[in-house]
């Protein structure tokens, strides 16, 4: 199945589509059954069966198989945030007196979550690659955690090799490819078990949506859909569904402009002066380039620099100087955003992460590149003069 398709069409020819050419959004918060029996039989079901918008719905599934087909997973489950994503499935997965590992730097609430999961008895630890990861594993861990690109640094983790490792020690693996999106990066292909989107960024694309997926085997994602889906009440509703199916009509093509904007503004700052580093896994310059191009088969267009600074004012002050890029979190839309870790990410949570104090965030969106690179390299220079 070719991943055009998938976005643009698959699912979309069935009869209670009645050949609309946008699917229906199903508004109803529940279905009504011929009998109490019917109803029962559904509810022991609910994964499947449609009982009660909490838990599935007609539109919420279309975007369920798309998301699922593209990540070529068996079932795909929607949240009403990637954060819901993330601790449904974190939680279906551990039990007090469990351990997880983290490896790399992962979105700094999934870091705050595993912290909160404390009190529960479910402890972690993060590590920055696997040989500290065969110190830091015991009889008790359950789960192998990571971004790859990672969080706010863009390092590549080899994912094939991380997998292989955590199946050798019996770890469940989850990794969240918010950033690739899965137009250009295919984890479960890799030996992924699970893989987790923020559809708020990229798939949505259009910065008016927040939402969630994990997919996976049924293996891993019925259980997850059958308690925490249902006991979290994270779920996503029809409307945002119908979002997320309309940011998948035009990912494929929006991820290549993406992907030339954001190289083309890399390269610019790349050779800036008054950049310390880029990180940016699609630069020849970046450590993990090689693998990068081994295992993705693109680049998104979120990315950091690290200016020749230590200063948080520095940081600030070069930011106030953009006129196009617009302050703010979030990623993936059209707009161009900025955002600096060190004004926005709890301290420790940045320390932990290792993100130096000069870091600062760009999501390229799909302006003309040479707007968005003399826009940068005003605000270099001004930063220069203030310094
Ligand atoms: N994963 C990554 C890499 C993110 O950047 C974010 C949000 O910024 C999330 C997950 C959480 O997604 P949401 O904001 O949809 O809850």
């Amino acid at each position: 199945m070719d991943d055009d398709w998938i976005c643009g069409r698959l699912g979309e020819d069935e009869p209670w589509m009645l050949g609309a050419v946008n699917p229906p959004v199903f508004e109803n918060s529940l279905f009504t059954f011929a009998g109490a029996g019917e109803l029962g039989e559904a509810i022991r079901n609910e994964d499947e069966r449609y009982v009660y918008w909490r838990g599935t719905n007609p539109t919420v599934d279309l975007a369920q198989r798309k998301l699922a087909a593209l990540e070529r997973a068996e079932r795909a489950k929607c949240f009403a945030s990637g954060m819901g994503a993330i601790a449904a499935t974190i939680s279906s997965l551990v039990s007090a007196g469990d351990h997880v590992l983290v490896l790399g730097a992962v979105y700094g609430p999934t870091t705050q979550f595993l912290r909160y999961l404390e009190k529960f008895g479910v402890t972690h630890t993060h590590v920055d690659d696997l040989a500290s990861g065969d110190s830091a594993i015991r009889e008790s861990t359950r789960l192998l955690y990571f971004e790859s690109p990672s969080y706010m640094r863009y390092e590549i983790f080899d994912i094939p090799a991380v997998t292989a490792w955590a199946a050798e020690r019996g770890l469940v693996t989850v990794m969240d490819n918010t950033w690739s999106t899965p137009i250009f990066q295919k984890p479960l292909t890799m030996g992924v078990d699970l893989v987790i989107h923020s559809l708020s960024k990229y798939v949505g694309g259009h910065s008016d949506l927040v939402g969630g997926v994990v997919a996976g085997p049924s293996r891993l994602i019925r259980p997850l859909a059958l308690t925490e889906y249902q006991l979290y009440g994270a779920a996503m509703s029809p409307h945002d569904a119908a979002k997320v199916i309309k940011g998948l009509r035009t990912l494929p093509v929006r991820m290549p402009a993406h992907q030339e904007r954001g190289l083309a503004v890399a390269r610019f700052l790349d050779d800036h002066p008054a950049v310390r580093r880029v990180n940016h896994p699609g630069l020849p310059s970046h450590p993990g380039h090689a693998l990068a191009v081994r295992q993705m088969s693109g680049f998104s267009s979120v990315f950091s620099l690290e200016l020749d600074t230590d200063s948080r004012e520095e940081a600030g002050a070069f930011i106030d100087l953009l006129r196009h890029f617009r302050v703010g979190v979030s990623w993936g839309g059209f707009e161009s955003l900025v955002n600096a870790p060190a004004l926005t990410v709890e301290e420790s949570v940045r320390a932990t992460m290792g993100i130096p104090v000069g870091l600062v965030r760009l999501s390229v969106g799909l302006e003309p590149a040479d707007t968005l690179i003399k826009d940068l390299g005003l605000a270099l220079e001004g930063v220069g003069r203030l310094a």
